[in-house]
């Protein structure tokens, strides 16, 4: 998994792959799964060496391809704040954090043959990726909405919360899906979202980091060179910036009207038709 995800970053840029190498010469890299280990991945940055930790918890699935170049975006952000004066410029909001991540998940998707050798298993993984990037939003606009609505009406009894959730997700689901018999489990779906029990009115950022990691990848689609300096200029400059600023840095829009959106999202498509026409043929 290591040496993989060290070839695909290097691919990429051979600084992001020595990134990634100089974590695993510290033994900053925790990454098999073993008895009693936690699930999940982050990245944990470490102010004096500047080199960050990751801890995960991989068995071989497709999700540890994603998680694991994830973390890496996040690890090259690390490093690339390391040298700004003050440790709280090292802090950033996490939008910008997310950028940094999910545009790695996307950048890395033409160098994934390095972790399948089956052409059809490859294309499979790119294609479930874009789903998650296209899924992603109608989700975050059920939990948005939600939790706007639990938090304002602190003395709602549970009755009228199911009522709620239920008439909240219906109106951001596709009624495509026979969901029979499963309408009990679909009335506590919410609760698997810890975000609403820890960080209240915080899972809309990953809605916004989302829609800049896509524009950077349609940059990178058109330029590679050019988005990964975009890309390289704004995580740099760490928090020394507000977001708006980040954004611009990386010549991405700061604009989340349904026009942008909607751009952002037929260029998706665009791809993903692109991926299933190949599996098909
Ligand atoms: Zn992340």
């Amino acid at each position: 998994m290591t040496q993989k995800t060290i070839a695909c970053l290097t691919k990429l840029r051979p600084f992001f792959g020595d990134c990634l190498n100089r974590m695993q010469q510290m033994g900053h890299l925790d990454l098999d799964s073993r008895k009693g280990k936690a699930p999940g991945g982050y990245n944990c940055p470490l102010a004096e060496s500047g080199a960050p930790f990751i801890f995960m918890n991989a068995a071989g699935t497709l999700d540890d391809v994603t998680t694991m170049v994830h973390e890496g975006g996040h690890a090259i952000h690390s490093f690339l704040c390391h040298s700004l004066e003050l440790n709280g410029f090292k802090e950033y909001p996490t939008e910008i954090a997310e950028v940094a991540s999910m545009a790695m998940e996307l950048f890395t998707m033409q160098h994934w043959d390095v972790f399948f050798s089956d052409p059809n298993e490859l294309s499979r993984a790119k294609e479930q990726q874009l789903e998650r990037v296209i899924t992603i939003f109608p989700w975050i606009a059920t939990i948005d909405k939600f939790q706007h609505w639990l938090y304002t009406n602190p003395g709602h009894t549970s009755k009228e919360r199911e009522a709620m959730w239920m008439s909240i997700l219906h109106e951001f689901s596709s009624p495509v899906v026979d969901f029979s018999g499963l309408e009990k489990y679909r009335a506590v779906l919410w609760q698997r979202q810890l975000h609403l029990f820890e960080v209240p009115f915080y899972y809309i950022e990953y809605g916004i980091a989302q829609l800049g990691a896509i524009g950077l990848w349609q940059q990178y689609k058109n330029n590679p060179g050019q988005a990964i300096e975009n890309y390289l200029s704004a995580l740099s400059l760490g928090g020394t910036k507000t977001l708006p600023e980040l954004f611009e840095a990386a010549e991405l829009k700061f604009d989340f009207s349904s026009a942008t959106i909607s751009k952002l999202m037929g260029f998706v498509k665009s791809e993903l038709d692109q991926i299933t026409l190949t599996t098909s043929s």
